[in-house]
Order: C-alpha cells, then structure tokens, then sequence
C-alpha cells in the first residue's frame, strides 16, 4: 500500500528522531511526543502549507492512523466536518458526523480532544490510539481548507462548549 519513495522518506524521517531523541538535542518537550507523533506532525505541517495532499503523504498518514485514517478519509470525502467559529473572538470547535446510521456529530479539537466514545476508551483509557476518526478528519480538513465554515456568536459557541 505505501509506495516506495513514501517509505523511504518514513524511515530517514523516522531515524532522524531518533538520533536527535538518543542525544537529547530537544529542550522544549519535544523528546516527549513519539516517534509517530513527530513523523505525523511533519506531514500535517507540509500539508498545511501546500493545502493539498499528495497520495505518498496519504499512504504515512495511513501508515501511523490505520483504520481510523481510513474512516476519516470516508468523513472527509462526504464533507462531513465544519468548523464552528465565535464572533468576534475567532475561538473554534469541529463538529464532524459519525459513521453510524444515526448521523450523530461530534465536537472536537483537532489535536486533544473528541466527545466520542473512542476518544475515551481507544484513547485516553486504553492508549491504543493515538487520536480518533473525527479528529483526524478534522485536521485532513482544516489543512486541506476544506471544511464547512459555521458562524455563531461567541455566546452560542460558549453554550456548545458548555455542553461538551
Ligand atoms: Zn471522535
């Protein structure tokens, strides 16, 4: 599934961290994220700046998220993700469908937090995971520009907030 040059640029990316890991070249807290974390990071950043997404990159985000990058990508595909921003702070929150029949949304930050049910028992209580569907579904559309751009006061996002 990854392609070759994908691979390549995985694994040099991947020793990289860890010769900079093993001579404690990272004073700002960097040493702490893993490896995946560092190379996943990375990839959003250079996504982020081209705002589109090349099929190697796609192949190392499925590489690190597995199915979770693959349900994302069928959230992302269906524009299931809008970001909810309070006037006139900029503040925002994602709310992103599931994939269950139901259609439910779900509030979440892109990098630390989802309400799903996953996020607490793949996530945070069973470490498994390093994030959830929606929240990677998010972050493809954040960087790619994609998403669906909601409006509301500061006071109605304060409320969403509130409830999470
Ligand atoms: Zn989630």
């Amino acid at each position: 599934m990854v392609t070759k040059p994908a691979f390549f640029i995985l694994h040099s990316f991947i020793f990289h961290c860890a010769v900079v890991e093993f001579r404690g070249e990272n004073p700002s807290g960097f040493k702490m994220m893993s490896t995946c974390s560092l190379v996943a990071e990375s990839i959003w950043q250079a996504i982020e700046s081209t705002r589109s997404v090349t099929d190697d990159q796609l192949s190392i985000l499925h590489f690190i998220y597995g199915k979770n990058f693959e349900r994302a990508t069928r959230i992302f595909d269906q524009r299931g993700v809008k970001r909810i921003s309070g006037e006139p702070s900029g503040r925002s929150i994602f709310q992103v469908v599931g994939e269950s029949r139901r259609k439910e949304e779900y509030l979440c930050f892109a990098e630390h937090y989802c309400a799903c049910y996953s996020f607490f028992y793949d996530i945070v209580n069973r470490g498994e995971e390093l994030c959830c569907k929606h929240q990677l579904a998010a972050r493809l559309a954040a960087s790619t520009g994609t998403c669906i751009d909601v409006k509301v006061s500061d006071e109605e996002l304060a409320l969403l907030l509130s409830k999470l």
